[in-house]
């Protein structure tokens, strides 16, 4: 798949180089040209990487950078500064910013990052992945705390999203109450297993009950179980 890299970077020529040079190693790019035009092409794009000039007009890179790190940790970006400030340096680390390249720089040095860059958040990629727990059409991300089921997204209470993940966990295995207790609530819950079966009722009726399919089932005289087919 082709990677989409944003150039945001005033000096036209600069920006022409790279964005040639990107080309060449089959990447995407787009260029703006201001600061103002780097947020509206950085909010319409879906971007892999974005390369953000630091001293550019009617925004600075910084504001740019802080603007983007506002509404997304995730795309890595690399600062492109003009002078070997070290100030520049770390407010732009400070703020989020992946790495930087320092003006003038060689080409290779730039792609060199670049790949370093997208190798680490493509491994980052991975571990948010790996941290889905998934039954049949229902995925939990524990990072995220989101719940979706049919491409559905479920609101959960706090103890609900615990009593689900632990369920998750542990699934196709049938869990007793006290289990359960002990793993959702908590060694020092003093109360009735009662509890449990409220909450399950909860969660299903959220989890479950639109869907048709269940995926909590009891186990009678037991507790529950967790599994993709009844
Ligand atoms: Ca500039």
């Amino acid at each position: 798949m082709t990677q989409n890299i944003l150039i945001i970077e005033d000096e036209e020529k600069i920006a022409r180089v790279i964005s040639l040079e990107l080309e060449y190693e089959g990447y995407q790019s787009d260029i703006a040209t201001s600061g103002k035009e780097g947020l509206e092409l950085f909010q319409k794009g879906n971007w892999d990487l974005i390369l953000l000039d630091v001293m550019l007009p009617e925004l600075n890179g910084m504001e740019v950078l802080r603007r983007i790190r506002s509404t997304d940790t995730y795309t890595p970006v690399i600062l492109i500064t003009a002078r070997d400030s070290v100030v520049d340096k770390v407010n732009g680390l400070d703020q989020g910013a992946n790495d930087y390249i320092t003006k003038p720089f060689q080409i290779e040095e730039l792609l060199a990052r670049i790949r370093a860059c997208l190798r680490t958040n493509a491994i980052y990629q991975k571990e948010e992945e790996e941290e889905q727990l998934q039954a049949g059409d229902l995925t939990v991300n524990e990072k995220t705390r989101d719940v979706i089921r049919r491409g559905e997204a479920i609101e959960l209470t706090p103890r609900e999203f615990d009593l689900l993940v632990y369920l998750l966990r542990n699934k196709q295995q049938v869990l007793n109450r006290e289990q359960i207790l002990t793993n959702v609530w908590g060694f020092d819950y003093y109360g009735d297993t009662n509890v449990v079966d409220v909450y399950v009722r909860y969660l299903r009726r959220k989890v479950d009950y639109p869907f048709n399919t269940p995926l909590i089932h009891t186990v009678r005289g037991v507790g529950y179980t967790l599994k993709e087919q009844a």
